[in-house]
């Protein structure tokens, strides 16, 4: 248990032992209309650029314009072989072997692409089980595939609810609803970590039980990679998806991470929408009209990738490279219990956090109720320089994200937040409270 204290000069203090805090120089933060750096606490939303960034994206600017299409071998990182340069740091940020791994199209479209494998429902086992408060592109997309075999959502798409009074899952409660209902049930599809509640799934447990009742898994890890350690092969988990612009830092709408489990990679039985970057490299310039995949996760590529959104991402992965998911952690940890217990100390009774109060069972975002006028609090954070993002009817989602945040930000956004709640109870006490 670390002892943490409400006074500014214990958030210095953090900063100056915390080993990430160089970091933070190696990205853009953004500024406040003052000139000051914003408190950026919406990394689970969009990451900040890594000042590499432009310089790893002019390079293949330069090639194109220098080299045209002699740039795919001749490029000073050949276009060919891009993809590649990213498999290494890919697959231990998920915990994969590299053959598990690739990056490719953008997450609602790897997820689809997943489920045309991987979900294969037959007339008794056709359920897909999702959590209740799901990302909406994973809703949409688990029905529409559902419709598209044929299966009406109505029957078919299960939503796991937390219990009365409580607004996370219990695993023990998920394992009990998989030993009941498994044999309908042809795929488990649940975000490693909750968008919403911010809550971490014990992944390999459910994974466990729903393979004990031979239900295929997969996981979005939109809010889960390069936030928390994450072992998918260990897991043996089938198969999972996830974006790089929320926590992995490459850019708004960059390409995303797809994660095939070893032991499907090399089956050809199981069905696929092809494409031509997805046909063994040895062939695929022969332009023949037979299919043969490449062995493991790359033989579900589709397209020729597109390298200016490849470089921002080469570039963010090699922060990670360095750092590597153990450390970041670690003040991950470090970083969000501060959070948490300023909050306790400073607003307890005025904001509720509905996240879990166990760091195991979360990543580095806090998710606050702050019933009384919410949204005024967050247009009033919005004008003091803290970003941070508003989810309906009244949660305002928190993210320190351990790569650039620091302990003076989170300081400096509770003394905000306490000395806006602090103004609107006095204002609605005189009646000037305005509700919006
Ligand atoms: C951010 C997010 C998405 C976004 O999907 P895109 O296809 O990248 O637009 C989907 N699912 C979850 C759980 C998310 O958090």
């Amino acid at each position: 248990m670390t002892h943490y204290s409400t006074d500014r000069d214990s958030a210095l203090e953090l900063d100056a032992i915390d080993p990430l805090a160089p970091y933070r120089s190696r990205f853009h933060i953004p500024k406040h209309s003052d000139g000051s750096d914003t408190i950026y606490l919406c990394g689970n939303s969009l990451g900040l650029q890594p000042k590499t960034v432009r310089q790893y994206v002019e390079q293949e600017l330069t090639d194109w314009a220098a080299l045209g299409v002699e740039g795919h071998f001749h490029a000073k990182h050949p276009w060919m072989p891009y993809h590649e340069l990213l498999t290494e740091q890919t697959a231990q940020i998920v915990g994969a072997l590299p053959s598990e791994v690739v990056v490719m199209n953008t997450l609602t479209v790897n997820l689809h692409l997943m489920m045309v494998s991987f979900y294969r429902p037959t007339p008794t086992r056709n359920k897909i089980v999702i959590e209740a408060d799901a990302f909406p592109s994973d809703q949409y997309a688990v029905a529409s595939q559902i419709r598209y075999h044929g299966f009406n959502p109505d029957d078919s798409l299960v939503e796991l609810t937390s219990r009365a009074g409580e607004t996370t899952l219990r695993t023990e409660d998920i394992e009990t609803f998989l030993a009941k209902e498994g044999d309908t049930i042809a795929l488990v599809l649940l975000g490693g970590v909750n968008y919403y509640t911010g809550q971490a799934f014990e992944m390999e447990r459910i994974t466990k039980a729903a393979h004990a009742r031979s239900c295929t898994v997969g996981f979005d890890l939109a809010h889960a990679a390069g936030n928390i350690p994450l072992k998918l092969h260990n897991w043996d988990v089938d198969f999972a998806v996830w974006c790089s612009y929320k926590y992995l830092n490459s850019g708004p709408g960059s390409l995303a991470g797809c994660f095939v489990h070893e032991r499907h990679g090399d089956d050809q039985s199981i069905p696929r929408f092809a494409g031509w970057w997805g046909q063994d490299k040895t062939t695929r310039f022969l332009m023949g009209p037979d299919f043969t995949p490449i062995p493991g996760a790359e033989g579900w590529q589709l397209s020729n990738p597109p390298i200016l959104s490849m470089a921002a991402v080469r570039a963010a992965m090699e922060v990670f490279g360095e750092v590597g998911m153990e450390r970041l952690r670690e003040k991950s940890v470090l970083l969000t219990g501060y959070l948490e217990y300023l909050i306790d100390q400073n607003l307890s009774g005025r904001v509720r956090c509905i996240t879990p109060r166990n760091a195991n069972q979360r990543g580095c975002q806090l998710s606050l109720v702050v019933t009384s006028s919410g949204k005024n609090v967050f247009k009033a954070l919005t004008e003091r320089g803290v970003i941070c993002d508003w989810r309906e009817p009244d949660v305002i989602r928190i993210a320190p994200v351990p790569l650039y945040n620091s302990f003076v930000d989170v300081y400096e956004f509770v003394k905000i937040l306490s000395e806006i709640m602090e103004n609107g109870n006095r204002r609605r006490e005189t009646g000037k409270w305005k509700e919006v």
